[in-house]
């Protein structure tokens, strides 16, 4: 089912009865199953007797994206394009600005349709789209599990004012969404792409990008790997995730940010599954769907509502007063950019975060609120801490470039907190130290797990 609140339509112009082909512009949904922008491209496809053509553009200067990212987005969009295939839909990879790319491919289009993303790029390609073309736009939101605009209407202060809100209505939103079978095969459009998406190697090698910051080996791109790590997580880390979730030396966590965040796999359908699993407790089941639903869509809500998302002028002005109120506070530590990007500080906690982030792009919730916290500490103003955060962050997790990043690094200069015990430095945001690492956890086992991360 694809509820209509998931659907708006960009440009309202009749279907073209002339149209070769209904075009789905992938974007933000790179995945084949359990993706509403795709089943409702297919369904108005058999409506009109057409073929479906799907089309992924391949943005070279893609902000902040670096061949760690490219590697993992295109064995992920290699197997959508085998699974299309199957399906009887062609997926086609274009290298170029998608206003410019899909405008050309709609022009033998019925209609155009094309999933939903929040950040301002995302936002400005598809408003330029829809000026662009003579042809029906349709978006249909489908990476979140409330669309964000019946979640709440305005930028929200909290979880706590959120958390209501989007839990009254997942009910109806959590629904099962049917694969529709295509009655045209797509076979026969004698159209192709810039490159075969099937050897991404060379594709990847051939890039004109940053190639910098190496591919990691610890996580398998793509739906089906999404999909076997989805299972493991029911089966091995939910039971128990409700008292262990924040032990980075034991983790529960379910590992799936990365895949969440190039759309290889959908909210809904990892939600579903959480909510039937038999075994777990219901604790161990709402608080991972508060994490994934209430925490994630919270930050979706504040990109959305908050036009300079990723400035440090976007945090609340109590917590920019603290922190104001303590620029001028001694550091007892200082230690440069490159300093931290080299995991080269004198606490060994911290190092191994670090480690862990560069070596395979993921870091345990609980050390990065740890890592970002320290960063603060650490720096010579609460400004400069946040571009240091934020650039470290895009630049090496899997699960970076994404709403998550942009509101939990906010997270760490006070977004969506309150007020602690004034203290140096960080006035009354929350503060947080090694001896709460050692106290809660047996930390130095994630350290030694760290140290034999392969590089
Ligand atoms: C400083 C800092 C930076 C972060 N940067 C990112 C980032 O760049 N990208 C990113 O996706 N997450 C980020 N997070 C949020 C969170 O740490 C990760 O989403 C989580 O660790 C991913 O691991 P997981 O999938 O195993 O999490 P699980 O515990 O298994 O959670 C399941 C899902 O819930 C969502 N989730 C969990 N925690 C949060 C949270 N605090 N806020 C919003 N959603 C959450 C994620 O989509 C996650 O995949 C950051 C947190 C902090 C404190």
């Amino acid at each position: 089912m694809i509820e209509a609140e998931r659907i708006q339509v960009l440009r309202d112009e009749p279907v073209d009865a002339a149209g070769n082909y209904v075009l789905y512009w992938m974007q933000q949904a790179q995945r084949e199953s359990g993706n509403p922008a795709l089943e409702y491209a297919a369904r108005k496809a058999n409506k009109n007797g057409l073929p479906l053509l799907v089309v992924f553009c391949l943005v070279t200067d893609y902000p902040d994206a670096n061949r760690r990212h490219f590697a993992f987005m295109l064995q992920g969009l290699a197997e959508a394009a085998n699974r299309l295939k199957q399906r009887g839909a062609k997926l086609i990879v274009h290298i170029g600005s998608p206003p410019e790319v899909v405008a050309k491919l709609a022009r033998n289009a019925a209609l155009v349709v094309c999933d939903r993303g929040y950040l301002r790029h995302q936002v400005a390609w598809r408003r330029d789209l829809a000026k662009a073309l003579g042809k029906r736009l349709v978006q249909v939101e489908g990476d979140v599990v409330v669309p964000v605009e019946c979640a709440s209407d305005k930028r929200e202060w909290a979880a706590r004012t959120i958390r209501k809100k989007i839990n009254g209505q997942t009910g109806r939103f959590l629904q099962s969404l049917s694969a529709t079978a295509l009655d045209v095969p797509a076979r026969k459009l004698d159209i192709s792409g810039d490159v075969e998406i099937s050897c991404w190697r060379r594709v990847l090698d051939d890039l004109d990008i940053d190639h910098d910051v190496d591919a990691v080996e610890r996580f398998t791109p793509g739906s089906s790997a999404a999909r076997a790590t989805l299972t493991g997580f029911l089966r091995r880390r939910l039971p128990g995730y409700a008292d262990k979730r924040s032990d980075p030396a034991d983790s529960k966590a379910s590992e799936l940010s990365m895949y969440l965040h190039f759309g290889h796999i959908s909210p809904v359908e990892i939600a579903l599954k959480v909510s039937r699993a038999k075994s777990p407790s219901k604790a161990d089941k709402e608080a991972f769907l508060e994490e994934l639903i209430v925490r994630r869509e919270l930050a979706c809500n504040f990109v959305r509502y908050t036009p300079n998302y990723d400035s440090y002028d976007a945090l609340p002005e109590w917590a920019r007063a603290t922190l104001r109120a303590h620029k001028s506070d001694a550091r007892e530590t200082v230690y440069t950019r490159q300093q931290l990007e080299n995991a080269d500080t004198d606490d060994r906690y911290w190092n191994a975060a670090m480690q862990e982030m560069k070596k395979s792009g993921y870091m345990h919730n609980y050390m990065r609120m740890y890592w970002g916290k320290k960063i603060l500490e650490w720096t010579n103003t609460p400004r400069y801490a946040f571009a240091t955060a934020l650039y470290l962050n895009n630049k090496y997790f899997l699960d970076g470039r994404d709403p998550n990043s942009y509101t939990n690094i906010g997270w760490l200069f006070g977004l969506h907190d309150r007020a602690w015990t004034e203290r140096s430095i960080f006035g009354t945001v929350r503060y947080m130290n090694k001896e709460g690492l050692e106290r809660k956890f047996e930390i130095d086992r994630y350290v030694e797990w760290v140290n034999q991360l392969d590089d």
